[in-house]
């Protein structure tokens, strides 16, 4: 298996060579094309593996097809993690690949100013990358909205539920619209992990590496 087989843009490929990526890792072989199709999807992996590409790629590909959306504004992508170190490494591996694209991409987490973030996300992004409890707080500021998101990613949702942040991801999934694609990526599957996942994703593919 190799990037090409995925019929990533030149761009992206461009972008995937910059990053010294030279062929997918066990984890991106077996769900960049099922994510790519537009499947749900349950990832069992750990951080190391290569997971965050895995979702960020197709985000971008996703992102790319979309028509402009007038009227429309917040982000299309929309990330969560359990830490603001996570969000931090997400926000930077998605960088990676959203710039070329000129995708715009925003981290919002605690321990930034609020101030700051409801100024970012006013400016606008395709994509988000979150804590639950910071991105709750700024739909409630009205920074920001969910109606054009269309392609969310839950990340390392165990550690979320550990964490409890299980209301916050409730509310923030109840908030955008139901055709869309749902990721949810987990080291395990704990029962109330694997009953979210049921609830929210449609008929999704199961991953383990
Ligand atoms: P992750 O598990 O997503 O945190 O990724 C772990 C590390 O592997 C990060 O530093 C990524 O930039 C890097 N990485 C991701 N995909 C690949 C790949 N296909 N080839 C080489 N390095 C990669």
């Amino acid at each position: 298996k190799t990037f090409e087989d995925c019929g990533f843009s030149a761009e992206l490929m461009k972008a995937i060579a910059k990053q010294a990526y030279e062929k997918p890792t066990p984890i991106q072989c077996q769900s960049l094309p099922i994510v790519l199709s537009g499947r749900d999807i349950i990832g069992i992996a750990k951080t190391g593996s290569g997971k965050t590409a895995s979702f960020v790629l197709p985000m971008i590909v996703h992102i790319m097809d979309q028509p402009e959306l007038e009227k429309e504004e917040g982000p299309i992508g929309v990330i969560c993690a359990p830490t603001r170190e996570l969000a931090h490494q997400i926000y930077l591996e998605a960088k990676k690949f959203a710039k070329a694209n000129g995708i715009r991409v925003s981290a919002v987490y605690g321990g930034m100013s609020k101030l700051d973030q409801f100024k970012e996300l006013k400016a606008g992004c395709e994509i988000v990358v979150a804590t639950p409890g910071r991105l709750i707080d700024m739909i409630k500021m009205k920074a920001v909205t969910m109606l054009r998101a269309t392609y969310l990613v839950l990340d390392e949702a165990d550690r979320m539920f550990d964490l409890g942040f299980e209301p916050q991801i409730r509310s923030i999934v109840g908030q955008i619209r139901p055709e869309r694609q749902t990721l949810l990526f987990s080291a395990t599957m704990p029962r109330k992990v694997e009953k979210l996942a049921r609830e929210i994703l449609s008929d999704p593919v199961r991953v383990t590496v």
